[in-house]
């Protein structure tokens, strides 16, 4: 189910462009816009979930490992390095995006250096 005035199902959908380093029937891995360093990678589901505390069906059990195990190999398959991660969710009202997703940023050491 997607979310009409949503900008990561448009990225899902591919109405809006962005760099998509992978892609399965259930996830979507592409390059933050404002990367904080070399990968930065947002990790999301493609069904629209809001945030983690909507993960309430069956069919979203592992669906966090899931997300973060393939992020891990997106890092990996861009030549990053898997040992300096920094990963994490910003849940309301911390977060700008109503669509769940896990940041995958590599390496954690250099980030702020990029702007
Ligand atoms: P958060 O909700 O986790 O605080 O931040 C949302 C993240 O999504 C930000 O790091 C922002 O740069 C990224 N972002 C927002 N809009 C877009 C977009 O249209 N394309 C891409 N690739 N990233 C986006
Ligand atoms: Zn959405």
């Amino acid at each position: 189910m997607s979310s009409s005035n949503c900008i990561f199902c448009k990225i899902v959908n591919k109405s809006s462009p962005a760099d998509i380093k992978f892609e399965n029937d259930e996830i979507l891995i592409f390059k933050d816009i404002k990367p904080a360093a070399i990968h930065h990678y947002l990790s999301i589901p493609k069904e629209h979930i809001a945030n983690v505390n909507s993960l309430n069906s069956p069919e979203h059990k592992g669906l966090l490992d899931r997300l973060l195990a393939e992020g891990k190999k997106a890092v990996e398959d861009q030549g990053g390095d898997v040992n300096d991660l920094r990963l994490g969710f910003h849940l309301p009202p911390f977060n700008t995006v109503g669509h769940l997703h896990l940041h995958v940023i590599s390496p954690a050491s250099s980030m702020g250096l990029m702007h």
